[in-house]
């Protein structure tokens, strides 16, 4: 349906006819943007569509620079285009690569499992890449007692208290300020206020929050959640992107935030405006690039990504460096 879209999405949909684009959109981008975006999603279902790139001549990837990068990895055929260069993800400066060599020559043997928000350099170091949601599957699929992880130290601790495993973290101090926002006091009493709503909470809040939680999951699958399940209301622990998507996709359920305030800037730097400028211009500074060798080095981390999600324990998998 695009009846109802305004003039600036039709003529974004126009250009990318013409230039045989595919448009990919994370869920906390402006709910405009993820109209006219191919594909909405979280780290992992956008990486997963990157590699799917056939019949496409180029990637606009509406989100933060490092998912970009991902996409130029996953993609390397194709140019990839970030319509706001300068969205960076804060989260994603706690940690690079000496940091994570560091840690790695502290715990010789552990291997090193860095989180998809980090940059690509920092990824370089990464003996496998995981993503909030299956950052629990790939640690235990590891099958050591200790490994290193970075740079989310919430999710971290999720990993830790779901698997046994000892969790090192690469930077202590490594936390999303948007889903620090998040408190126990206002999820208890948005629950008060609302006694049938699940209450749906990314692992990038605090350990203390996640305990109010009903479900901790990742955005992909909060999106599933609120499809299936038989609630009425929600109530949602992420960025408010991914509440102005459920309810529009929803209105016939509630979907209230848990922090009205939740705000990832750097997310919101994409305007429409910006995503009509680079398929009109094809700018060469909104062009997303990763150097060969380091593209080829996070791609066999992705693979062990892959492979442990799917397949039993990989002992190969440890400490390649
Ligand atoms: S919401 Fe947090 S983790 Fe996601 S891009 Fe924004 S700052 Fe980074």
């Amino acid at each position: 349906m695009t009846s109802d879209l305004n003039d600036i999405q039709r003529e974004v949909l126009a250009l990318k006819r013409e230039r045989g684009a595919l448009v990919l959109a994370h869920n906390y981008q402006l709910l405009g943007v993820q109209r006219v975006a191919d594909f909405v999603g979280d780290s992992l279902q956008l990486a997963r569509k990157s590699a799917q790139v056939s019949g496409y001549n180029m990637i606009v990837f509406a989100g933060v620079r490092f998912m970009a990068e991902m996409a130029a990895v996953l993609a390397p055929e194709v140019p990839v285009y970030i319509p706001a260069p300068d969205a960076l993800c804060p989260l994603a400066a706690f940690v690079d690569g000496e940091k994570a060599r560091k840690c790695r020559a502290q715990h010789p043997g552990a291997p090193v499992v860095l989180y998809v928000n980090t940059t690509a350099e920092a990824k370089t170091e990464a003996d496998v890449i995981c993503t909030s949601s299956n950052a629990v599957e790939v640690v235990e699929s590891l099958g050591t007692d200790t490994v290193i992880f970075g740079p989310d130290a919430n999710l971290a601790e999720y990993v830790r208290r779901q698997t046994g495993v000892e969790v090192v973290d690469v930077e202590p101090r490594g936390h999303c300020y948007v889903h620090r926002q998040f408190d126990v006091a206002q999820v208890e009493l948005l629950r008060e206020e609302h006694p049938g709503a699940l209450v749906l909470v990314h692992p990038e809040c605090s350990p203390e929050v996640q305990d109010v939680a009903d479900i901790v999951c990742s955005t992909g699958k909060m999106v599933k959640v609120v499809a299936e399940s038989r609630a009425r209301e929600f109530i949602v622990a992420t960025e408010v992107g991914l509440v102005e998507r459920l309810q529009a996709a929803h209105p016939d359920k509630t979907i209230i935030p848990a922090h009205p305030g939740a705000v990832c800037r750097q997310m919101k730097k994409t305007t429409l405006e910006k995503v009509v400028h680079v398929l009109r211009e094809l700018p060469e500074e909104n062009l997303v690039t990763v150097p060969p060798e380091r593209a080829e080095r996070i791609r066999r981390a992705l693979e062990r990504m892959e492979l442990t999600v799917h397949r039993p324990p990989v002992a190969s998998v440890v400490a390649h460096h």
